[in-house]
């Protein structure tokens, strides 16, 4: 008897003797009292030391029961009563008991090692730990990476020769034999719910380990997909396939004989089973579905009519049709998405939380004066990019905004007149580049715009001596300097501010969210402006940090022509030799770029030294070449630019150095050899470096591949300026990780989104999450908080 049947016998039995008016009732065995006193010893052996004194009471009461008078007997029975009530409160329900001991963990599946999970000896551990597995969570979260689906399949013993078929079955035996001349002939047989098909592999080994090795790519029992044409095998006079290709696909035995028509397929690593992987997924799934919880909150799941988790976990494993694989994907595509914008919101409420420098700005001020001396007019896309900084530079709320423009847009005029604004508050102002090249770049045009007006510029990067380093930071200290250009040295310790108010990042992609953090540590909550001239696709833009403003010139200067690309091998590199001596001859420039042809800066230098040297001799033997690579000194580096931009050469051969924002107005060739090893943003970067003037300017990309796929790719360069629809091309050819080329970046690894082919979903995600922000406390959705939280991991 639990504890609960005491209570309800007691119950019964209290209410008959209150029935009957307490005259202590006849039962079948005994009487009402000595039946309480039997009950109320077993009790005694049900609960704990701390309780025992009030049954101990009880019983002392019920053994003079039969002689007490009614009102005593009542209060007897009321006393009862309460104790049990108290008691039953005390001690767990006996459902919420058993639910306890179902799930045996008291941790959540993120904290639950995946050994725990039947069928996940140490070995699998480990094999597990490989492809990201620790937790029991990761494994149920490891999603497939494809289907396949077998509703055309064919039968064993329906086979017709010459046909091509496809069968589905399952691994019955592998065997071998090794012929007289050291072939070895490993037989694979596969059976389906008809029939056994053997299939033949020749080996030219006699090595045991390596057969050995062959073997275990077709693992017993492992469920298989395979394709061929089907023929008679005369040796052994039945039927077999020729040139059959057998994939392992999974999983268990009865896949085949049960209705399932879809079979998902997971990445794996060597050693690692399908069977093994799917068993303990189900496995996992079946123990732990009480921990499977929902972290979206029902009146979304409603609203957008998303499954549950649990089905919805269940369906990605073991779906029934592709509707029902579509059906829960979205939903947990949605499930990553939402979490990671919730992130990004909670992130940003944050920011907009403190307080930041708030700058006056004066008409006919400093910004005004300098932008009225510039040789040129800014364009419209400037000047309203220009608006909406200083709308943010005017506010206490720190500013979070991302300048994007294309190649040559003018993005540095709209930096310094930024920068300017802090100055005229009685701030410095700092811009941070991600190469030597190009900090020296700004610091001479900066020095060159700003001087006149009484505001002195230096220069920080790592090359500068211990002596003028010490200089340039007493100055910077104590507000002798006004406006800081450099590189990373700009973050070193050591490096102080008088009083730091607003900073621009140059090329902000190239930086971690660390290292920009470090610089506006620098000051009390300065302002920050990031700029990039990679154009990143809307989808990619709303998954990074910190960039929820965005300003796009997408305007060049009145004055450009867009540059003309051709694409060609040999014929086309002569034609655009041609060029560059018919542009020397109207005293232009032109840029020969070669890429990194090894992995290693040294032998690419190598490369570009010798092809220079090449060029001198041979084809521009009367004209100036100039070289640039990575191994030069950053002193060597800068004297090439500056001599390259005062037209001491007429041709730069460069390895990829010269990619980012080096600025030669006078250029207007630029011949990029190899160029089937770039991508099209890096690409569209270096065609950059000409047409930044009103000059005509061509571009020949110049490539031995004949593969399609590569020159429908540079096609692309052939047919359009424009960065936008350039960088979307590269993002859907390359995948973000690529695009972005650094982890530093803050992009999250999604499980099982696509930031491009989702991009949909993304949105809506985003939508949804900053209403949800917008209407509620996440506090009170701890499940959600944690989903959320999980994504800090990548914002450094
Ligand atoms: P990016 O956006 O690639 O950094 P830059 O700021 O280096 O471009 O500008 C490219 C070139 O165009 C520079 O030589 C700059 O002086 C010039 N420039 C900038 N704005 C204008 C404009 N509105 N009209 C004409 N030339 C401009
Ligand atoms: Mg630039």
């Amino acid at each position: 008897m639990d504890f609960d049947e005491i209570y309800e016998k007691i119950k019964t039995a209290a209410t008959l003797e209150i029935k009957y008016q307490y005259i202590n009732f006849d039962g079948r065995k005994m009487n009402f009292s000595k039946f309480m006193i039997s009950i109320l010893k077993e009790v005694l052996n049900k609960i704990n030391r701390v309780e025992k004194p009030a049954i101990n009471e009880l019983i002392v009461l019920f053994e003079s029961y039969h002689l007490d008078s009614v009102g005593s007997r009542k209060y007897t029975i009321e006393k009862t009563l309460e104790v049990f009530a108290r008691l039953r409160k005390l001690i767990k329900p006996k459902n919420q008991r058993d639910e306890k001991e179902k799930t045996e963990f008291k941790e959540e599946i993120e904290d639950i090692d995946v050994s725990f999970v039947k069928g996940v000896g140490p070995v699998v551990a480990k094999l597990f730990n490989k492809i990201g597995i620790f937790k029991v969570k990761d494994l149920i979260e490891y999603y497939p990476k494809k289907y396949i689906e077998y509703s055309f399949q064919n039968k064993i013993k329906d086979l017709k020769l010459g046909e091509q078929v496809t069968i589905f079955g399952n691994i019955y035996k592998v065997t071998h034999f090794t012929t007289r001349s050291k072939l070895t002939v490993l037989t694979v047989t596969i059976k389906d719910s008809t029939g056994f098909l053997p299939i033949n592999f020749f080996i030219k080994t006699t090595n045991r380990k390596l057969i050995e090795h062959y073997k275990k790519e077709y693992p017993l029992n492992s469920f298989v997909m395979v394709i061929g044409k089907v023929k008679f095998d005369d040796y052994n006079s039945r039927i077999t396939l020729d040139k059959a290709q057998i994939q392992v696909i999974g999983t268990n035995t009865d896949v085949e004989l049960s209705k399932n028509t879809i079979v998902p397929v997971y990445s794996l690593c060597e050693g690692l089973n399908p069977k093994t992987l799917t068993n303990a997924i189900n496995n996992a799934i079946s123990k732990f579905q009480d921990k499977i919880y929902d972290p979206i909150p029902a009146p979304i799941l409603n609203k957008l009519k998303y499954t549950g988790k649990k089905s919805a976990i269940s369906l990605i494993h073991n779906p029934n049709s592709m509707e029902e694989v579509q059906m829960a994907r979205s939903r947990l595509v949605f499930e990553e998405f939402f979490s990671m914008q919730l992130n990004l919101a909670i992130l940003r409420n944050e920011v907009s939380k403190s307080d930041s420098i708030k700058l006056e700005i004066k008409k006919g001020g400093l910004a005004d004066k300098f932008i009225n001396g510039l040789p040129f007019k800014l364009t419209s896309a400037q000047n309203r990019a220009l608006a909406e900084i200083f709308k943010d530079l005017n506010s206490t709320t720190p500013m979070q905004r991302l300048l994007q423009g294309d190649v040559g847009s003018g993005k540095t005029v709209v930096a310094c007149a930024m920068l300017l604004c802090a100055i005229e508050n009685g701030y410095q102002g700092a811009i941070m580049a991600p190469t030597e090249i190009l900090a020296s770049q700004h610091f001479k045009n900066f020095s060159a715009w700003l001087t006149p007006l009484g505001i002195s510029v230096g220069l920080f990067t790592g090359k500068n001596g211990a002596k003028l380093k010490k200089e340039l930071c007493a100055n910077l200290k104590n507000g002798q300097i006004h406006v800081a250009v450099g590189t990373h040295a700009l973050i070193q310790e050591g490096i102080e501010f008088n009083n730091l108010g607003a900073i621009v990042i140059d090329e902000q992609h190239r930086f971690g969210v660390k290292q920009r953090n470090a610089l506006l540590n620098k000051g009390k909550m300065p302002q920050m402006l990031n700029m990039t001239a990679t154009p990143i696709p809307r989808t990619l833009a709303l998954t990074l940090p910190g960039d929820l403003e965005v300003s796009v010139i997408d305007e060049l200067p009145a004055n450009r022509k867009p540059i003309i690309t051709t694409l060609g091998s040999n014929l086309e590199r002569k034609k655009a030799y041609e060029l560059i001596k018919r542009e020397i001859f109207f005293k232009h420039q032109a840029y020969i770029v070669y890429p990194l042809i090894e992995e290693s800066e040294t032998l690419s230098a190598k490369a570009a030294t010798i092809e220079a040297q090449k060029l001198q001799e041979g084809e521009f033997a009367q004209y100036r070449i100039g070289l640039l690579h990575g191994k030069m000194t950053s002193d060597e580096k800068e004297k090439v630019m500056e001599d390259f931009k005062n037209q001491k050469f007429d041709i730069l051969v460069s390895t990829t150095v010269v990619e980012v924002g080096v600025d030669n107005p006078n250029a207007t060739v630029i011949v990029i050899e190899n160029a089937e090893r770039f991508g099209l943003s890096q690409l569209h970067q270096l065609r950059g470096r000409v047409g930044r003037s009103e000059l005509q300017s061509y571009c020949a990309l110049i490539t031995q591949s004949a593969s399609a796929e590569v020159r429908n790719k540079l096609n692309i360069m052939t047919k359009t300026n424009n960065g936008f629809i350039i960088s979307q091309k590269d993002l859907e050819l390359r995948g973000p990780g690529e695009f972005l080329g650094t982890r530093q970046s803050g992009l999250p690894d999604f499980k099982i989104g696509d930031i491009v082919e989702d991009a949909e979903i993304l949105e809506l995600a985003r939508k949804e999450a900053i209403e949800f922000i917008s209407n509620n406390n996440i506090e009170d959705y701890p499940l959600l908080k944690k989903e959320a939280e999980s994504y800090n991991l990548f914002r450094g």
